[in-house]
C-alpha cells in the first residue's frame, strides 16, 4: 500500500491511498488544479482514481468534491446525511454512492471500513483501509479518544492521526474563548498530548505513523515533535503530514 498526504490542516485535506488494483482519495480539500498536479509529480494520473471519500461536511474535507467529480469522473462516496448538509458547496455530481456510518465499503482487493467519530460534523467517519496484507487508518477530526479509537489504532499497521493542538498555544493564542472551548472539547480535535498517549498505548502493530491537522494558529511542527519525542521517548519515529512535496509519501 502507498499513502500519501496530499494536504493535511484546517486548510484543506486531501489523502491518496492505493493498493495493487484500486486508487482512492480521502477528502477534498483543495483545488482539483493542487491534486492534480500532486499527484502528477508522484506519476499518477487523477483521472485512474476509483474512489473520492468524504470523512465529514467541513470545508476543508469536502469543498471540491464536486469539481473532482465532474472534472476528472471520480465517483463520491459520502453519507447521506453528510451529503444533504454539503449539497450547496459540492454542486451538481454525475455519479454519487452513499454509504453510512460504521458500514466497510468493498473494492477490488480493498476494503475500506468507515468508523463514526464524535467530531462535531452531522456525520462524520474516519477511514481503515485493509487490502488483506496491511491496514492504514486515516483518522482526524476524532473529536476525542472515543471508545472504538484505541482498537483501531492497534489494528492498523500504518496511520495518519491527527495532532491538531498545544494546549498552552491554543489558552493563549488568538482564537476566541468560544472557539477554543470547541476545539479542545470531545467534539473538536486531538492534541499532541493527546495523539501521543494514543500512540504510546496502542501503537504497537504501526509500521508507519504520520501527524496531520496540524494547527497553524495553535501548533508549530517544533511543539509536534517535542511533544511526541517527550512522551514516546525512544519510540517516537512519526512523519509531519504537511504539504512537502516528496517528503508524504509512505508505503507500507
Ligand atoms: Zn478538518
Ligand atoms: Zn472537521
Amino acid at each position: 500500500m502507498r499513502v500519501i498526504a496530499l494536504q493535511s490542516g484546517s486548510k484543506g485535506n486531501c489523502v491518496y491511498l492505493e493498493s495493487d488494483n484500486v486508487r482512492v482519495l480521502f477528502d477534498a480539500g483543495i483545488s482539483g488544479k493542487q491534486a492534480q498536479e500532486r499527484l502528477a509529480y508522484f506519476h499518477i494520473d487523477i483521472r485512474s482514481i476509483d474512489a473520492l471519500l468524504i470523512s465529514h461536511d467541513h470545508i476543508d474535507h469536502v469543498s471540491c468534491a464536486g469539481v473532482f467529480n465532474r472534472k476528472f469522473g471520480i465517483p463520491l462516496w459520502i453519507t447521506q446525511k453528510t451529503f444533504k448538509v454539503a449539497k450547496s458547496q459540492i454542486g451538481e455530481v454525475k455519479q454519487v454512492n452513499f454509504f453510512t456510518s460504521g458500514e466497510t465499503i468493498h473494492f477490488d482487493g480493498l476494503n475500506i471500513e468507515t468508523i463514526k467519530t464524535p467530531h462535531d460534523a452531522v456525520d462524520g467517519v474516519c477511514f481503515v483501509a485493509d487490502d488483506g496484507k496491511k491496514r492504514f487508518g486515516v483518522c482526524t477530526d476524532l473529536g476525542c479518544v472515543f471508545n472504538e479509537l484505541p482498537s483501531v489504532v492497534q489494528s492498523v499497521n500504518g496511520l495518519l492521526l491527527e495532532s491538531n493542538y498545544d494546549p498552552i498555544m491554543l489558552r493563549y493564542g488568538e482564537y476566541p474563548p468560544e472557539l477554543q472551548d470547541r476545539i479542545r472539547s470531545s467534539h473538536g480535535h486531538l492534541s499532541n498530548e493527546e495523539a501521543a498517549e494514543l500512540l504510546l498505548h496502542y501503537g504497537q502493530n504501526l509500521e508507519v505513523v504520520m501527524l496531520g491537522h496540524i494547527s497553524e494558529k495553535n501548533n508549530t511542527e517544533r511543539q509536534v515533535v517535542s511533544t511526541h519525542q517527550k512522551i514516546l521517548g525512544n519510540n517516537f519515529r512519526a512523519e509531519l503530514a504537511h504539504y512537502r512535496t516528496n517528503s508524504n509519501c509512505v508505503y507500507i
